[in-house]
């Protein structure tokens, strides 16, 4: 057993670097990697990938709702599995490190523990996610919140969620018996891109997710008088996209105003007539708001509405507000977040904490697992385009601090 202080151990990141490379070619497009689940270039992921766990030494097995799990066994029967992972589809004209850099590096952990004998007590399970980009499907089916209404819905590669699941080895039928409970794992860790600048521009090498951001979408009905643009004088116009723009501007600057990291954005903008010569009687604006801490989105929830009925009082128009997408904060477990922070420590990496402003599988686990993450930086901050890299050394980085958090999980 090691001793509790013994030296951080490395991955072969030349190894998990060629992998990579190897898998850049699969799905690979004009337009970028096109890995789209239960296509024809993910089921080929799979299978390149599935051959990575058998040469690694770990038969994979296939739950129901199409995962990929590989075992390495521990010594001592009684503890529950450390699991680690991540997914390896893609969108739509995606990138080749969104997902592969997390899994690969989850087999490559496993991997190199038992290159270098090196006896964990827990079992460590690695974990290749199904239909990740799709909305986390493989990994809400794992933890039981796949509704029997999601699996009828049609997936991006024109095939319904059922019959991909299917295609990919699992059974929707038998999602029941594939469901994790609370307490059937010991803790989750996914390391990730960041997909984000922050770590870039701050010149660091990890990031210690603090957790996965709340998300609530509005739908805003902004509703004005359409009327002849050459005939209404300027001072008797209840123009809606005048009054959407007031309110997009306005809460920009809302949550500008008080320090933090909410985010608040208008997408989408529907018009009507949509017309070049009449007023805009309607438009319809989408608004995404999200925060880590829950409070704050309950607050900004307040102010936007606030600023809907003061704006539309001041020209004339009425607002509506209607959420359509609900999703709270996954917060990372604060001894597992201590486990990733200790070893990138011990490695020397620099480092910060910060929240995920992506959702990934890690919010899903969380529901059933204690989690955290790792992020290596974004070239850039670019990512699901053509354009995302991660270079190989900070795929490294990861996938050391990966190892040795994996060995401080099982310490305990
Ligand atoms: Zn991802």
């Amino acid at each position: 057993m090691l001793a509790a202080r013994a030296a951080p151990l490395h991955v072969n990141g030349a190894r998990l670097n060629g992998w990579l490379a190897k898998f850049d070619a699969i799905g690979r497009t004009a337009t970028g990697i096109n890995r789209v689940a239960y296509s024809e270039a993910d089921l080929a992921g799979r299978t390149f990938t599935l051959g990575l766990f058998r040469e690694a030494g770990f038969p994979p097995r296939i739950d129901a709702a199409g995962n990929i799990f590989g075992r390495l066994e521990g010594t001592d029967r009684a503890l529950k599995p450390i699991l680690i992972g991540s997914h390896v589809d893609s969108v739509t004209d995606g990138g080749n490190f969104d997902g592969p850099v997390g899994s690969f590096s989850a087999i490559e952990v496993a991997r190199s523990l038992r290159e270098q004998g090196v006896r964990l007590r827990h079992p460590l399970d690695v974990v290749v996610w199904s239909n990740e980009e799709g909305g986390t499907v493989g990994s809400k089916g794992a933890v039981g919140l796949l509704a029997p209404a999601d699996v009828d819905k049609v997936a991006r590669s024109g095939k319904t969620i059922r019959d991909g699941i299917g295609l990919v080895g699992g059974n929707v039928a038998r999602l029941s018996e594939a469901v994790l409970e609370k307490g059937d794992i010991a803790c989750y860790m996914e390391l990730h891109i960041e997909q984000g600048g922050l770590l870039e521009k701050a010149g660091l090498q990890i990031g210690v997710v603090e957790g996965i951001v709340g998300l609530r979408w509005f739908e805003v009905t902004v509703t004005g008088f359409a009327n002849h643009a050459g005939t209404t004088p300027m001072d008797q116009r209840k123009d809606a996209m005048l009054t959407a723009a007031k309110f997009a501007v306005a809460i920009n600057d809302a949550v500008r105003s008080v320090p933090g990291r909410t985010v608040a954005t208008v997408g989408r903008m529907t018009v009507s007539p949509n017309t070049t010569n009449v007023i805009p009687g309607q438009v319809v604006l989408t608004v995404d708001l999200r925060d880590l801490d829950a409070s704050k989105v309950e607050h900004f929830t307040g102010r936007f509405e606030q600023l809907g009925r003061e704006i539309g009082a001041a020209t004339g128009t009425t607002f509506a507000f209607n959420r359509t997408v609900d999703s709270a904060p996954a917060i990372s477990d604060r001894q597992v977040m201590g486990w990733v922070d200790g070893a990138a420590a011990s490695l020397g990496f620099t480092r910060q904490r910060m929240p995920s402003g992506a959702g990934h599988d890690a919010q899903e686990v969380a529901h059933v697992a204690p989690m955290a993450m790792i992020f290596v930086p974004s070239v850039g901050g670019i990512s699901h385009s053509p354009r995302e890299f991660t270079k190989p050394e900070d795929v490294v980085h990861g996938a050391d601090v990966l190892l040795n958090a994996v060995l401080a999980a099982d310490r305990q």
